[in-house]
């Protein structure tokens, strides 16, 4: 049910920047480390949408990978690297620096108009 509440997530979001115009393409960024399965928001999306101004819009995809960071040395890395230490300074004291996005990047709506809604 994790992308139930995402897509009603989205479809505030785009709701009220769309102010009544019908929305055709929601961009999203979305982090690896959400774990969101596209298909699966996909299906719940168009539920949500239903008699909204996002009925029948496509979603689009921007998956940001999963990166770390050293917070004593700012060191950043990928996850595919299979320890939660810096490769440089060897220290344990990270924090994730990417990968838990999801940001709907920008809609495109009936007059073929870009909104950013941040
Ligand atoms: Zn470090």
């Amino acid at each position: 049910m994790h992308e139930l509440s995402l897509s009603s997530a989205v479809v505030n979001t785009v709701v009220k920047h769309a102010k009544g115009r019908r929305v055709e393409v929601v961009s999203l960024r979305i982090g690896r480390l959400r774990q969101v399965v596209p298909d699966t928001l996909d299906f719940y999306f168009d539920f949500v949408a239903r008699d909204t101004v996002c009925d029948g819009a496509r979603l689009e995809y921007e998956i940001i990978e999963a990166r770390l960071r050293c917070k004593p040395c700012a060191q950043e890395w990928g996850i595919e690297i299979p320890a939660f230490r810096c490769p440089t300074c060897g220290g344990s004291d990270v924090e994730v620096a990417s990968g838990d996005e999801f940001e709907v990047e920008s809609i495109e709506v009936e007059e073929a108009e870009c909104i950013a809604p941040r």
